[in-house]
């Protein structure tokens, strides 16, 4: 593999400041890091004060007059720079202008609403009660408009925000996608609802105690190939990954007694998030570039690991064993078949996080579809649980019976995050263009069950993790599949492995 060069980007000014940025970054999210896996809650208030000192300073640097002299300098000389360079400079001017193009009183006016925003909503959501978190939420959205005016945009204000999360992606291109996606979940689910074949779930609620589920996470992250020289597991109350850049990678995971397969896969998921982080090539390492390209490729990858691998017949092959010595007798009576068939079975269901593989983009699709209208000022917020709920009616045939467990569930809409949504559903999606790509070199199923994944990992490695956050999506999918992004290929795997699980 040749390795890029980074000598000149390193000779730079903005390479100066953003090694700066860099540290502080670091410094901020170790603090982060610490109070979500278990810090004494005594010692919050002075980590808090410390995270926000370390923060700031790195964003007055992200948007100082440094700054803005280090990126003309190299503008200037744009055409020569290498590809190394030219990716930094990408991504700190757009890091700069959407700040800078807003007005500072108007941005701090932001950060402070949204900094109470989701004590906000977590209170309205427990409560069950929408008109409580309504007047926020429209201050949020109107701020969100403002700042793509000033931000400025092609076609459609959406695409603004799309592109912090998806650099390039746009709504012409997402209508055209989630239209081939509905048309074949919606009506694939429907004949799953009235397939004669029934998948038995019962048993996977059985108890399995912590200490056998934490077992079970180290055999999983052995078998994945997460690296626990240059990584950890932790436990939190959501499961997340945090990169300190590629050489200390963060995963957690969070048990539950009576429902093992949810640690189980959010352990695979957040190996996935890892084992890209750990990636990274040499030249990189340290620098702004040692991070994923995008949300919706780091998803692809976590996915890729938790669904492509983890949920396939050979993979439930490849552990039953050492599983069944560590689960004991709770499970004697069920077979790595039944385990596998469990482990994808799919209905309608009201929770975005805890929906199937199936049913996942049908969820992402409605929040995309009901983001745009706000946007675009075509629906008014009071409107929102109504739109809801009948378009959960539509697209999965059950409505919420109250805010809670419908428009109020999800914590993105109280921090701001507009665009986000979109980048699962992209996830899954790239995942299957890269797989349909692999399977022309690789053999998979065999792989996977004679234990052989970090043949797969080499072969997600050379074409994507590497490459840090130095390509765009579009560029990295088309230089991976030789096309575009292409929702056939998600929509054919759908297809064929549920026909396949239910026998239709
Ligand atoms: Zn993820």
């Amino acid at each position: 593999m040749a390795e890029y060069d980074s000598k000149t980007f390193k000779s730079t000014t903005l390479y100066a400041i953003t090694d700066k940025m860099w540290s502080l970054n670091i410094g901020a999210s170790m603090l982060s890091w610490d109070m979500h896996t278990g810090a004494p809650e005594g010692g919050n208030e002075s980590r808090a004060k410390a995270l926000a000192a370390l923060s700031s300073e790195a964003f007055a640097l992200s948007i100082s007059d440094e700054m803005k002299r280090a990126l003309e300098e190299l503008e200037d000389v744009q055409d020569n720079l290498d590809e190394i360079t030219a990716a930094a400079v990408r991504i700190c001017r757009k890091n700069y202008d959407s700040t800078r193009k807003i007005p500072i009183e108007e941005m701090r006016a932001y950060q402070e609403l949204t900094a109470n925003a989701e004590t906000i909503w977590r209170n309205a959501k427990q409560k069950n009660d929408f008109a409580a978190f309504a007047p926020t939420l429209t201050q949020i959205i109107a701020y969100n408009k403002r700042f793509t005016t000033y931000r400025g945009f092609t076609g459609n204000p959406y695409n603004t925000l799309l592109d912090d999360y998806e650099p390039g992606m746009t709504t012409d291109e997402l209508d055209a996608f989630f239209a081939k996606v509905k048309a074949t979940i919606v009506p694939l689910l429907k004949r799953i609802t009235e397939a004669k074949k029934k998948i038995d779930t019962s048993f996977v609620n059985r108890p399995i105690s912590v200490k056998k589920q934490k077992k079970l996470a180290a055999l999983l992250i052995e078998k994945i190939g997460f690296d626990l020289t240059h990584g950890q597991i932790r436990e939190s109350a959501h499961p997340f990954t945090t990169s300190f850049g590629r050489n200390d990678v963060r995963i957690t995971t969070h048990y539950y007694e009576t429902e093992f397969l949810s640690s189980f896969y959010s352990v695979i998921h957040e190996c996935g998030h890892g084992i890209y982080g750990q990636g990274i090539m040499d030249g990189i390492v340290d620098t702004i570039l040692d991070n994923g390209i995008s949300m919706g490729i780091g998803e692809s990858q976590s996915r890729f690991y938790e669904n492509m691998i983890g949920r396939s017949l050979s993979f439930w092959e490849l552990i039953y064993p050492e599983l069944m010595a560590i689960v004991g007798d709770e499970f004697k009576d069920i077979t790595a078949k039944q385990f596998y068939e469990a482990a994808n079975s799919a209905r309608a269901s009201l929770i975005r996080v805890e929906a199937d593989e199936l049913t996942y983009s049908l969820h992402v699709i409605i929040r995309y579809e009901i983001e745009k209208l706000l946007i675009n000022g075509e629906i008014d917020v009071m409107e929102l649980p109504r739109i809801w709920n009948e378009k959960y009616q539509e697209y999965l045939g059950i409505t919420p019976p109250d805010d809670s467990r419908g428009v109020l569930q999800d914590v993105h809409w109280s921090a701001g995050m507009f665009g986000y949504f979109p980048s699962y559903s992209l996830g899954n999606a790239y995942g299957a263009q890269i797989l349909a790509t692999m399977e022309k070199d690789l053999d998979l199923k065999e792989l996977i069950r004679s234990g052989n994944i970090g043949k797969i990992t080499a072969w997600l490695r050379e074409r994507i993790h590497r490459y840090g956050s130095i390509k765009i999506p579009s560029d990295l999918i088309r230089a991976i599949s030789g096309e575009a992004l292409n929702a056939d290929y998600y929509v054919r795997y759908l297809t064929d492995k549920f026909e396949a699980l239910y026998e239709l």
